[in-house]
């Protein structure tokens, strides 16, 4: 942004975007697009993540932080704030809670807020695709979904998008959520069926794990070779949703390479000993075009999705460059 432009957005005032306005302007494509951007950014070093804080406030068992961040190409600066309250479900509200807080990188000025619990879940959903686009065989034809959690339909959403799938086959350690990803389907078109973890690792070209677990859920020699499995429960240390040998034996790529090796799906086969940093290629570079990818049809490739401030930032500025240009943001002045 220029200094006209900053001046005209300090004249406008700060911009508030709700979550109803989040879900009627950020679609899939935008989240798409402002994620696989930011990626790319990350890789040429010109968007940078600072140190997420995340505390226990002692206090309605919550966990509160911050995830904050400058993405230098795009011009956005900001910090996600918020948690998770467990309480919250029966208030009838999410657990999971965040609002985006965005300035003027130019002159620090407050420059919009917006509500960031929608946008969570499609820029997740976004970065799991941009993997699959960038990463999964051409060919690939059946899905597989480890979870049926408040993300999974979003993942889902936006993965049947990215390839030809002719059918989704699904595994969650509670059957009974399993109906949910059944009814997206049914909605898509596409066959669903619900099956054993062995199954799945045989059938699958594609998988999306989204669980909270904190033990391994598919074992290494039941993936077959060619598959491309995104990780996106793991963003915290002590998760875990996949065997560490599968780490050791697929390419491994992420969002960010020191979020892997800390609180992603990568934090156990580091700590053991069998993958190091180098191992791990920013998924931004494949988006570059300064790594390859996909090598092979044989090559099992192994998305890390920790989730980066960054990527909260980059849909929460589509959201309110959008919800400005619609005049559905609401202006006020401090
Ligand atoms: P949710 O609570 O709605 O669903 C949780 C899912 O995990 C369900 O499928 C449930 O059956 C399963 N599960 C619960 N406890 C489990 C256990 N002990 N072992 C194995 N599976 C278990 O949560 P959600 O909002 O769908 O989020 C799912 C995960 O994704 C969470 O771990 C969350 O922290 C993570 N997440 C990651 C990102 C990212 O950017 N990578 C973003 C948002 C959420």
């Amino acid at each position: 942004m220029d200094g006209a432009d900053s001046a005209n957005a300090s004249e406008q005032g700060v911009a508030i975007v709700s979550e109803a306005i989040c879900e009627e302007i950020i679609g899939r494509p935008e989240a798409f697009t402002a994620v696989e951007n930011v990626f790319a950014a990350m890789a040429r070093d010109n968007a940078y993540n600072f140190p997420v804080v995340r505390e226990a406030i002692g206090h309605a068992d919550a966990l509160y932080g911050f995830k904050s961040g400058f993405d230098r190409a795009g011009m956005v600066l900001g910090v996600k704030s918020g948690g998770y309250w467990p309480g919250n479900v029966d208030k009838n509200l999410t657990n999971h809670q965040s609002t985006v807080i965005l300035f003027d990188p130019d002159t620090g000025q407050l420059k919009a807020l917006v509500g960031g619990n929608y946008l969570t879940a499609v820029r997740t959903a976004a970065a799991s695709a941009v993997s699959i686009a960038h990463l999964a065989r051409k060919d690939a034809k059946v899905l597989g979904m480890v979870g049926a959690g408040h993300q999974s339909t979003f993942q889902l959403r936006a993965a049947v998008e990215q390839r030809d799938f002719e059918k989704v086959i699904a595994w969650n350690p509670h059957p009974e959520y399993l109906p949910r990803l059944a009814a997206v389907c049914e909605e898509l078109g596409l066959p669903f069926e619900a099956v054993d973890r062995e199954q799945l690792g045989a059938e699958a070209d594609v998988i999306i794990t989204i669980t909270s677990a904190f033990e391994p859920l598919l074992m290494k020699d039941w993936i077959k070779p060619g598959t491309h499995i995104a990780c996106m429960g793991t963003d915290t240390a002590g998760k875990q949703e996949v065997d560490p040998q599968l780490l050791a034996a697929a390419s491994v790529f992420t969002d960010e390479v020191a979020q892997s090796v800390s609180i992603g799906e990568a934090q156990h086969a580091i700590a053991s000993g069998l993958i190091s940093d180098s191992d791990i290629t920013s998924v931004g570079e494949v988006i570059n075009g300064t790594h390859p990818g996909r090598r092979n049809e044989q090559e099992i490739t192994l998305f890390d999705g920790t989730g980066v401030g960054l990527q909260d930032l980059a849909v929460a500025s589509a959201a309110a460059e959008l919800a400005q240009q619609k005049g559905l943001a609401k202006q006020i002045s401090l």
